[in-house]
């Protein structure tokens, strides 16, 4: 099975750029980034059958059809009494006879006769003919009887209905489901022990800069060591995907062309950093451009700007590629902006722009209309009202500046049209921390 084979050959990356329009790569607003690469990228359509517990974050390849109803039977939702809501006089008062009692996984085969009821458990089945269980601290026991007073009880109340959580030959989960912890347990719910997924996106990426050295190697003057290759491999195990490390690779254009090769052969896409902007006197420019249909991009955004995109090739091997700036943070908010929805896309799953959180700035943000800015930023919580926040940005925000992502808890959007913010005006966030 080649590793990038696709459902579709990918597009020509002319033909899309044709498609959107104000395109501009010296000056390409963020969104029409997003548009371009939405434009581009396609599924990897490869299913394979997998263990339940080996499919959090793994993207469903079909539906999966419920088999049976769930619940199976009707059911108590509470411990009290199950009755018929026909013996409820029209203010909802009764006096019942017990029947016995009803254990749950434990059936209970004698009659609830009308005008009785079952003492039953939270889970147990409901007796043929009852449709209303009544909580026990609503009634008063009396030896074989109970009363229960007006008001409190009506028709259906506490009983959980056969099939009303999922229906038997009907769609529980669709195809394209990124499945969450409450996917899983409801995949377990019907009994399923393996489901039907997309297989792992394969992910190569690399770091071009003769200035890089790996941990372990002595830092010689002028040098500084790679920390890219190790957020990206931290922001693709987030996301699920096989990762193919191909180490930092000199500025060479033999070794280049080799580890792109590399990459193309064995990856869906190939994610490389450093060497893409401008002044670059860099070889791996040129090498991307000898393989592939790639495009050299000026973004207006902060930090960011330059950016190579488009789809590389080696003996039929497709991949698609995403040259990232260098900066230890511009790396980072690329892959966010751009890199991160591409590659859940790939993956089948379906994307959907991040919720934005409003906050307060604290601070004046300055900042000049015309470009997109991601300013990493602190919550605090306001007083006297939860879940609402102010944000501060971390300090110096330099792009080189690593220490203002990992002190963030996420990122103040500041928007294309955006001009400076005052203190105390509203702004949106961007969490890194999601719940589920
Ligand atoms: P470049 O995009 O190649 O011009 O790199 C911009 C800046 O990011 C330079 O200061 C590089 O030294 C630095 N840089 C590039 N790649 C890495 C990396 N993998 N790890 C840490 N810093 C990097
Ligand atoms: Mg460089």
């Amino acid at each position: 099975m080649p590793a990038s084979s696709s459902a579709l050959p990918p597009p020509d990356l002319a033909q899309v750029v044709s498609c959107v329009s104000g395109y501009d790569p010296k000056a390409l607003p963020v969104d029409k980034v997003q548009e371009v690469i939405r434009r581009f990228v396609q599924p990897v359509r490869v299913a394979e059958r997998v263990d339940l517990r080996a499919t959090l974050g793994r993207v469903l390849a079909e539906d999966v059809i419920a088999p049976m109803d769930v619940p199976a039977h009707n059911n108590s939702g509470m411990d009290g009494y199950a009755l018929r809501s026909g013996d409820l006089g029209a203010d909802g008062a009764a006096t019942l006879r017990i029947a016995g009692t009803g254990l749950a996984g434990h059936e209970f085969s004698g009659d609830v006769p009308a005008g009785s009821c079952l003492r039953i458990m939270t889970g147990a089945v409901l007796p043929a003919g009852c449709d209303t269980v009544v909580p026990q601290e609503f009634c008063r026991v009396e030896g074989e009887l109970i009363h229960i007073p007006a008001g409190v009880l009506k028709r259906g109340d506490n009983a959980r209905m056969r099939g009303e959580d999922l229906r038997a030959g009907q769609p529980a989960l669709l195809a394209g489901k990124l499945l969450r912890p409450a996917d899983i347990g409801l995949i377990a719910s019907l009994g399923q022990a393996e489901v039907m997924v997309w297989r792992r996106l394969r992910v190569a990426f690399l770091s071009s800069g003769d200035e890089l050295r790996s941990i372990g190697q002595p830092l010689s003057e002028g040098c500084v060591y790679d920390s890219n290759r190790y957020t990206l491999w931290a922001m693709l195990q987030r996301l699920g995907c096989d990762v193919l490390d191909l180490g930092v690779v000199r500025d060479d254009p033999a070794l280049l062309e080799a580890a792109l090769r590399q990459a193309c052969e064995n990856a869906d896409a190939v994610i490389t950093s450093g060497g893409v902007s401008v002044g670059e006197a860099d070889h791996l420019r040129s090498v991307m451009a000898a393989l592939g249909d790639v495009a050299f991009w000026r973004i207006a955004m902060r930090p960011g700007r330059p950016m190579a995109f488009g789809s590389i090739a080696s003996h039929g091997h497709r991949a698609v590629l995403f040259g990232l700036p260098g900066n230890p943070v511009a790396v980072m908010v690329t892959f966010y902006a751009f890199v991160r929805d591409a590659l859940l896309h790939m993956m089948g799953a379906p994307v959907k722009p991040l919720p934005l959180l409003p906050v307060a700035a604290q601070t004046t943000l300055r900042k000049r209309p015309g470009r997109t800015e991601y300013q990493r930023a602190v919550l605090t919580p306001l007083p006297d009202q939860p879940g609402r926040y102010s944000a501060r940005t971390t300090g110096d925000q330099g792009s080189g500046i690593l220490r203002s992502m990992s002190e963030a808890d996420g990122f103040i959007v500041l928007h294309h049209e955006q001009g400076s913010v005052q203190a105390g005006e509203m702004v949106d966030f961007l969490p890194f921390e999601g719940l589920v």
